[in-house]
């Protein structure tokens, strides 16, 4: 769970964002319509519900912001405000809250602030009757050298852990023209990658009419906007990649060899009390599969780590399934219960239990990483960077340029991978390794 908290300019509006890529395009709106409504002065904080920790420091934050902005406007958006948005109403300082809808309408922005001494105005939405989402065009992400777009809102799914379709309702696709719209203007604006994004990716174009696929809308971008360099897709069901994306990943050289899996857990017990799609050998089979189809391909996985019932022997089978398939970018969640969820109600592990078990899957995440990156060594890559000289290649390594060797963030440079360094690879840039 990430948390990025802007400088904000004198005057200027701050947006602080918890959670989610899709929080994190979702905040880049909310800046487009603050200023667009001329407000200044206004303090946002977009929240995330998954853990119960991400929620601890959304309030804690919030608290912090009425402290050292007294008299500012303060309003709370995001999944935790639209589960419980009493809860978030009752801080001191706090002037509005703001559904996940809402927040995403430039009236809700434009709309005049509630005068002193009146009650904390809530502005939340049944998020469930929610059935179409509108398309905002962004062109900007402050301080990243990468852009996010939406195609995707909502899940259909209840895996028996999540909170978030209650923050975010069903499933709803973005249109496609709106999204190569988008993506155009992002790259007219310079932005040489994009990330699609969205809660439940693979299950995009279910309401649209014709449902067309994933992969059917990727290729249709990808052949919409030529100039696209470098198209990522954020997490992925193991289960709902469709023929296309298959033949895009074998075929596609701007489709980026990274594919991030909603994995969850390795045992095929823990998986049936998750009510997820996937049992362990479908993970095998897919990984295998695209291996096949393109062996640079890096994986990446979220995991939980003590979900209720996990017994000693399920979890060394999330451990084995880990180390067998050498996933590299390993995000380890330890479980955190979620009121309201059916798992919160089932026999818990004990805390420190789901800690050790997260430690240990976070070591064979890192010993995964390591290994793949020792193995880089000697061969190629074309790097986006970030900052500082330092960014990821295509397969989302980390690389960091020679020493002495400057290039702008947001800029491609074509690297050969001469050594690493504190973690990173060490990319020498091809012009300079051919003189
Ligand atoms: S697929 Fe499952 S884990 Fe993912 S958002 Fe939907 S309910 Fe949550």
């Amino acid at each position: 769970m990430t948390h990025d908290s802007p400088q904000q300019a004198p005057g200027g509006n701050r947006v602080e964002t918890f959670g989610c890529r899709l929080n994190a395009y979702e905040s880049e709106v909310i800046r487009g319509h603050l200023e667009a409504a001329g407000k200044a002065g206004t303090i946002v904080v977009n929240t995330c519900a998954v853990t119960a920790e991400a929620e601890r420091q959304a309030r804690q934050a919030i608290r912090r912001l009425a402290r050292e902005n007294p008299g500012a406007e303060i309003v709370v958006t995001g999944c935790a405000a639209q589960i419980d948005p009493e809860r978030f109403a009752a801080i001191e300082g706090v002037s509005r809250v703001v559904g996940n809808e809402e927040k995403m309408r430039a009236d809700t922005w434009s709309a005049a602030r509630p005068e002193a001494g009146e009650p904390t105005a809530i502005h939340v939405t049944d998020i469930m009757a929610v059935r179409e989402t509108a398309a905002h065009l962004v062109s900007e992400f402050d301080g990243r050298a990468r852009a996010f777009v939406q195609v995707q809102q909502g899940c259909d799914h209840r895996c028996t852990f999540c909170i978030i379709p209650f923050g975010r309702g069903n499933s709803r696709s973005v249109p496609i023209g709106a999204i190569v719209e988008q993506v155009r203007a992002l790259v007219d604006g310079g932005y040489r990658e994009v990330v699609l994004t969205g809660v439940d990716v693979t299950s995009f174009g279910g309401d649209l009419p014709g449902r067309p696929s994933l992969g059917q809308m990727m290729r249709r971008l990808l052949a919409l906007v030529p100039e696209l360099e470098r198209l990522r897709l954020s997490s992925v069901d193991p289960v709902e990649i469709d023929d296309d994306l298959f033949r895009l990943i074998a075929d596609e050289p701007r489709l980026m060899p990274h594919l991030h899996l909603s994995l969850q857990a390795g045992d095929d017990m823990v998986l049936k009390r998750m009510k997820r799609r996937h049992l362990r050998a479908d993970v095998q089979r897919l990984v295998e599969r695209v291996r096949a189809l393109r062996p640079e391909v890096a994986f990446g996985a979220d995991v939980i780590a003590g979900f209720p019932t996990e017994s000693d022997a399920m979890f060394e089978n999330t451990a084995a399934l880990l180390t067998e398939l050498g996933v590299q970018h390993l995000h380890v969640f330890p479980y955190s219960p979620r009121p309201g969820t059916p798992a919160a109600r089932m026999p818990q592990v004990p805390g420190d239990v789901r800690k050790a078990r997260a430690a240990r899957l976070r070591a064979i995440g890192a010993a995964n990483l390591e290994a793949w990156i020792a193995g880089r060594v000697g061969g190629e890559d074309r790097v986006l960077i970030e900052a500082d000289g330092i960014g990821r290649g295509e397969s989302f390594a980390p690389v960091a340029l020679e020493a002495g060797v400057a290039a702008a963030a947001g800029s491609v440079v074509p690297v050969s991978l001469i050594a690493v360094e504190a973690g990173r690879l060490v990319g020498r840039p091809r012009m300079r390794a051919a003189a």
